[in-house]
């Protein structure tokens, strides 16, 4: 074996633990021994139809058991999967095809219309419905019994919040050095039990498959985010450990008012975006165990983790790097910046991606000594905790000083009446430009521009306080519940609230 190289993992997980549960998916359980077989099958099912290693084959699937069946499938054949988001438009979906000059595409029966757009938009591509796919002829699979953990597992899409998303390389190395950052970060217990409500398409959901083969854990895996069946498995399945983003986060805290969460459940691993200190209080005040985290598709997911233990002390803090990750804050001019001073934070790790794929050139920009330039601002403190501001990008800056629209959004969304918020720059003549709020209120609540005005007033310094507040009905956020700041940007300039 070189070196570089470890055995298959559902491989040698079904050999480790064979009869452990490996997935729970609505009536359904399925022990590592079952899942290796499926997936056995279905990689013979796969190669019948002329896949083999090392290709690129994009997948277009839900959360399914399914899913879980195929994307280890094609990690027995070492295929490399180009993981699609299926709330995509036929559009991008075509164009993150062409990108990735993937040949084939799996995709759910259900989505006919979005095959038909596939086929018409990139040349020589074959479309494999899942059905028929899984109900084909099997050959005897070429099984790679050994993984190189320099080879490419996934291609995963950025969430495309701040522009085009860019093809992620992520390889088996930054998955596993994930799993394992992971777990000595929050520990592992042989009852733990990971639910999986985010989607398997994004980082945040695929980890979760990763981790529980490697560790031998089961997962709950639900279709989408419902918050009754939520609270109902975390209790009837002795659910340990969830991921969430936080809006997920607030409706269960607004279901469970006055209530705990089960006493097994430990962790309670808040990220994706900006963690609002209202949302934070109320969970310590709920008892939540909220493990927030700082990471993207670039870091195989989490890269920088803060226990409960410092919820309190540390309030607001993503906390610090996973054991084998380093993370510095890099100022304008190359420099490293002293503790305390906000610059863009650059990472280090083996989760690390290599790179983006068929883009050298963005690669080059933003990988730099083995250093990816996340884009994000933030500082570290003296004790070397992170805390994110926000994305460079989205930086308002108004008569010469900074302003963070996530601090403004995380002041509003304390206010009793308001429901989700976001806010972006305007470009303004007198001070280049001025920071405008749009806010959803809560159903059946009502609260005027003025009393969020005087709300702001109070809890924040003058420039930052929002130069029009807009109420609307729901803000523009992406798959991943990210708030579009972007469409924010657009709605303004088109004049849409003169
Ligand atoms: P794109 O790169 O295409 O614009 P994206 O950056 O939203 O999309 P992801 O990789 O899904 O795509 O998201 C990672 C980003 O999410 C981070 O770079 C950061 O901006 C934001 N983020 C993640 N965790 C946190 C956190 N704890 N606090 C603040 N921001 C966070
Ligand atoms: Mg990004």
């Amino acid at each position: 074996m070189q070196n570089n190289s470890l055995p298959n993992f559902l491989k040698k997980r079904a050999f480790l633990t064979p009869d452990r549960t490996a997935i729970y998916f609505h009536e359904e359980a399925i022990t590592f021994k079952e899942l290796y077989h499926r997936s056995f099958k279905a990689a013979g099912q796969l190669q019948a139809l002329g896949i083999k290693k090392d290709d690129y084959v994009g997948v277009l699937l839900k959360n399914h058991l399914d899913t879980v069946i195929i994307l280890f499938a094609l990690q027995l054949l070492s295929v490399r999967a180009v993981i699609l988001n299926n709330r995509l438009t036929s559009g991008e979906l075509v164009w993150q095809l062409n990108d990735s000059k993937a040949k084939f595409v799996i995709l759910e029966p259900a989505f006919s219309e979005v095959e038909m757009a596939l086929k018409a938009g990139v040349a020589s591509l074959r479309c494999i419905s899942k059905d028929q796919m899984l109900s084909s002829k099997a050959e005897d699979p070429i099984i790679q019994e050994e993984v190189d953990l320099s080879n490419v597992c996934t291609v995963m899409y950025t969430s495309g919040t701040t522009g085009n998303p860019k093809g992620v390389m992520q390889t088996y190395g930054n998955h596993w050095w994930n799993s394992v950052g992971s777990a000595l970060n929050l520990g592992f217990i042989e009852r733990d039990c990971w639910l999986c409500t985010v989607p398997i398409f994004h980082i945040s959901g695929f980890s979760i498959l990763m981790r529980g083969v490697i560790y031998g854990m089961p997962i709950v895996l639900h279709e989408s985010f419902d918050v009754e069946k939520v609270l109902f498995d975390i209790k009837n399945k002795q659910v340990t450990i969830m991921s969430v983003v936080g809006t997920m986060l607030s409706r269960m805290i607004d279901t469970i008012k006055d209530a705990h969460l089960p006493e097994q459940f430990r962790c309670m691993l808040l990220g994706g975006g900006p963690a609002p200190l209202p949302l934070l209080q109320s969970c310590v005040e709920k008892e939540i165990p909220v493990f927030q985290t700082y990471g993207m598709t670039e870091t195989a997911s989490q890269i920088v983790t803060l226990s409960p233990e410092y919820s309190l002390t540390k309030l607001g803090s993503a906390g610090k790097p996973l054991f084998p990750a380093q993370i510095k804050i890099e100022l304008e001019d190359g420099t490293i910046a002293s503790s305390g001073k906000a610059g863009e934070i650059i990472v280090k790790g083996p989760n690390v991606t290599p790179g983006y794929l068929n883009r050298p050139e963005a690669t080059m920009e933003k990988l730099r000594d083995g250093w990816l330039h996340t884009g994000d601002v933030g500082y570290l403190d003296e004790e070397g905790f992170l805390y994110v501001l926000d994305r460079r990008s989205d930086l308002i800056i108004s008569g010469g000083e900074n302003i963070y629209p996530a601090e403004l959004e995380s002041v509003l969304s304390g206010h009793p009446n308001v429901a989700d918020v976001g806010v972006t720059g305007l470009e303004d003549d007198r001070w280049g430009q001025v920071p405008i709020a749009f806010v959803v209120k809560k159903d059946g609540a009502d609260v005027s521009v003025e009393e969020l005005v005087d709300y702001c007033m109070s809890r924040m310094a003058k420039y930052k306080i929002p130069k029009a507040i807009y109420f609307i009905d729901h803000l523009p956020r992406n798959a991943a519940k990210k708030l579009l700041r972007r469409k924010l940007r657009e709605w303004l300039s088109e004049g849409r609230f003169e």
